[in-house]
């Protein structure tokens, strides 16, 4: 029987996003994977920033954690993001939202695993940040629920995805300013099955972590329903 898609590779060969070059399936090969900008050591033991290496070598007090995180309080424990987020990283995440580009969570986890396989440390349960049901629709999927999916599947860590719900907002939310929508976001999640979160420790994920603000409003939402602790990983910083 004559295979379709190997004469469709054969006549379309597949090229890597950024070089050009051919590969057999994935989208980037795996030269330009380690070009990434990807966050190693060091970096901030709480918030996951890196750290300049002579700020490590220097500091007295803790030097695992940076400046910042010695003044504040977070919700969450810790939090690590793969890789800074610029033009060939938002690139990578755009396949993965809009692309269809599925497999591409299969290398965003990789990735979690070379340099962040700690953070799996005493998890009890793997929740992605839920997308509001518009949003849902619109995608079709939830590509923070993808990137879990797969790092639960790696570690045999369970996945939730039934306990924590992002509120659904009425076409209220459209005459408020700007101000309003954002204390409404503030309160936009919501622990709907108590047991699956109380005295657990929670990894949740997201894929880009920009201000901030979604990612601590739903670490305060888990806590405040009773999370032993919340940690966070997603795929991108913007700083
Ligand atoms: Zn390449
Ligand atoms: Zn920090």
């Amino acid at each position: 029987m004559v295979n379709l898609s190997k004469i469709v590779d054969f006549l379309f060969p597949k090229r890597c996003l950024f070089c050009k070059a051919q590969v057999d399936s994935e989208l980037v090969c795996s030269a330009c994977i380690l070009k990434l900008p990807l966050i190693q050591s060091p970096f901030c033991q709480r918030c996951g920033q890196p750290l300049p290496q002579s700020l490590f070598k220097k500091s007295k007090v803790n030097p695992a954690v940076c400046p910042a995180c010695r003044a504040k309080r977070f919700p969450f424990s810790q939090s690590r993001s793969v890789m800074l987020y610029d033009e060939d990283t938002s690139r990578l995440i755009l396949r993965l939202k809009y692309g269809d580009q599925t497999h591409l969570a299969s290398v965003f986890a990789d990735l979690v695993f070379l340099n962040h396989v700690d953070i799996f440390r005493d998890v009890d349960v793997i929740i992605p940040v839920p997308l509001g049901f518009m949003r849902l629709m619109k995608r079709q999927y939830n590509q923070s629920a993808l990137i879990a999916s797969v790092l639960s599947n790696r570690t045999k860590i369970p996945l939730n995805t039934r306990a924590f719900v992002r509120k659904h907002f009425n076409k209220s939310q459209g005459g408020l300013s700007f101000q309003a929508r954002h204390e409404n976001v503030k309160e936009a999640f919501f622990v709907k099955v108590l047991e699956d979160i109380e005295d657990k420790v929670v990894l949740l994920v997201d894929d880009v972590m920009a201000s901030g603000a979604t990612l601590l409003s739903a670490s305060r939402a888990l806590k405040k329903a009773g999370a032993k602790e919340v940690r966070l990983i997603t795929i991108a910083r913007t700083v």
